[in-house]
């Protein structure tokens, strides 16, 4: 029994067996292989061939805009180039290479010959050729790029994970915990998981690479603990706490009845944050008051930009499964950052700071153009709201309520019904915005602080590095002046002041968001009942004071441990 520790990114305890899936560089054996060996690797090769054309193909289909489908159309040429594959065939057939060792001779003699040309878009062929090199050198390792596939109940274990390849696993319902190398409690898989109650810790570095595939593991989503091979005391103690936890979370329920509402009546919306159909549900019976963040772009990390008949449906559906009980703000697609279409084209050296949400449909008009059009026609239920993501200045704002007045304009033309006053809104998440947002106020009718990438970008923190993980700190001084700022700035506007970042589900740091006044918070399904329920205990009052003593601090250790004393004085004043 061994035990790790890394950072707990999503609560809960699970044991079961390692599926371990590592993106780690191929190997290749130089050793030659016996004659009787050639048939079975030929075999291996054009099994290898088959997939990776239909592989291509497959990108083809959900490629964004037609520069990068020409791209994978070259490809998928190039892959049935019968120079190439004679090429190599023959080092198989001739010079008994293992088929791994015949692809890599072959496409070095192409990528040679190409780069001696003169001609320069020949001279550029040879990185396709070097990507379906890489491509067929995977599959013939059998790590295949058609990603994870469960078939038993099993802990992911992984070097990373694209949120694309966590929303495509095969046999999602045997998941049941994650363990990732890499990674913050903000970054986007990490939410992915908290938001669906997967139990999960990242940033535990070099560990994919040590664990034997199939052998138990157990986790501790709460404290980060990760135990391989675990003895039989560790599983009954987990078991034991998940039982407990279960329990906890049943009488909860008991909030559910009655608004969210501070002792001394304060009154604060509870909403939830959901990227799918899926997350509706727990919403709806945990009586969430609305819906205030719809992350839309996982729809297209899921299924690709060719999917847009099932978004249009999942927005008129989540909008009319939400009509009697909140309104439903969809921001439109925040794709970029760590929020990458897999394999697509778009390598950028620093994404985070890159061409990311809203940057990323101002350069895609149509997309964009059509995102809305699908978002207002499901507004005909009068509960829909739009918010654009990452705005970090007018200009881009006015931009992006331009486009949407086109939106407007054509649909009048066709026809189409939607709902005329639909409020417009943008994310808080970069400081830009937040020192800017009297002036946003004045062009949006509401704002939600996304303190996830504001942290970020005011501590210069990558918020899915575990390198750096330590200087995430909610409580810096700096963020609690930007957020007081903010929300003061939208009461003397006369607008509310909504919260959906992640820090609006943690009941640490609820004290201050109500000492701050925010009038709405937004949180995972799971966060929705331990929130209310806390929210119940706490008095407005108590919560001012609270944040004008912190408002002076100069550290975040400082704040934390006042936080800390706050709620153990509390819990003491609950007994007696
Ligand atoms: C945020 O940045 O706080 C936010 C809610 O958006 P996302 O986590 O999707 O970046
Ligand atoms: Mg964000």
């Amino acid at each position: 029994m061994t035990e790790e520790k890394g950072i707990p990114a999503s609560s809960g305890y699970a044991v079961a067996k390692a599926y371990v899936y590592r993106h780690d560089a191929v190997s290749v054996i130089h050793e030659k292989i016996a004659a009787g060996e050639r048939e079975k690797e030929m075999k291996r090769l054009d099994d290898a061939l088959a997939s990776a054309s239909s592989y291509i193909s497959s990108l083809i289909s959900s490629a964004i805009g037609e520069s990068e489908r020409a791209l994978y159309s070259v490809e998928l040429l190039m892959l049935s180039d019968p120079e190439y594959i004679k090429a190599i065939k023959n080092l198989i057939d001739s010079s008994f290479y293992p088929a791994e060792w015949a692809v890599e001779s072959a496409t070095a003699t192409f990528v040679d010959a190409l780069e001696k040309l003169s001609d320069e878009y020949m001279k550029e062929r040879a990185v396709e050729i070097k990507d379906i090199a890489n491509l067929l050198l995977e599959l013939l390792n059998g790590k295949s790029r058609k990603g994870i596939k469960l078939e038993e109940d099993s802990i992911l274990i992984a070097d990373y994970l694209l949120t694309s390849e966590f929303l495509s696993i095969e046999g999602y319902p045997y998941l049941k915990g994650l363990v990732l190398d890499v990674g913050g409690k903000t970054s986007h898989v990490s939410i992915l998981a908290r938001n669906r109650g997967i139990p999960a810790v990242v940033g535990i570095k070099n560990f994919a690479q040590g664990v034997q595939d199939g052998i138990l593991v157990a986790i501790d989503g709460s404290s980060g603990a990760v135990i391989v091979d675990p003895s039989r005391k560790v599983i009954y103690q987990m078991m034991d706490q998940k039982i407990k936890d279960e329990e906890k979370e049943k009488r909860l329920y008991q909030t559910v009845k009655g608004p969210s509402v501070t002792k001394d009546g304060k009154r604060i919306l509870l909403k939830t944050n959901v990227e799918g159909l899926d997350g509706i549900e727990p919403t709806v019976s945990a009586a969430a008051e609305g819906i205030g963040l719809f992350r839309t772009e996982f729809l297209v990390l899921e299924k690709g930009f060719s999917s847009s008949d099932d978004r249009e449906f999942v927005y008129e559906e989540t909008a009319r499964l939400m009509k009697d009980k909140g309104k439903v703000t969809f921001r439109t697609l925040d794709i970029g950052g760590d929020k990458i279409v897999k394999d697509s084209n778009s390598f950028e050296q620093n994404p985070i700071l890159g061409w990311r949400a809203i940057r990323f449909s101002l350069s895609h008009k149509e997309i964009f153009l059509n995102q809305i059009k699908r978002i207002l026609k499901a507004s005909k239920y009068k509960n829909v709201r739009i918010m654009f993501p990452l705005i970090s200045s007018i200009d881009e704002l006015d931009e992006a309520l331009s486009v949407l007045q086109e939106a407007r304009r054509e649909l009048d033309e066709e026809g189409v019904e939607y709902d005329r006053d639909i409020e417009v809104g943008t994310m808080i998440e970069v400081p830009s915005a937040a020192i800017t947002c009297d002036l946003i106020l004045e062009k949006v009718d509401f704002i939600s602080v996304g303190t996830n990438d504001l942290i970020q970008y005011t501590l210069a923190v990558d918020r899915g590095n575990e390198k750096v993980s330590y200087l995430y700190q909610p409580m810096h001084p700096a963020i609690l002046r930007l957020l007081n700022y903010v929300v003061r700035t939208c009461h003397e506007k006369g607008k509310i002041a909504s919260i959906c970042g992640e820090m609006a589900g943690d009941e640490k740091y609820l004290p201050l968001l109500v000492g701050l006044g925010f009038d709405e918070l937004s949180v995972s399904p799971p966060r929705i009942l331990p929130i209310r329920a806390e929210l119940r205990k706490l008095s407005s009052d108590d919560c001012r004071t609270l944040l004008n003593e912190v408002l002076s601090m100069s550290s975040h250790k400082e704040i934390e441990k006042r936080l800390k004393e706050f709620r153990d004085e509390r819990r003491t004043g609950d007994k007696e």
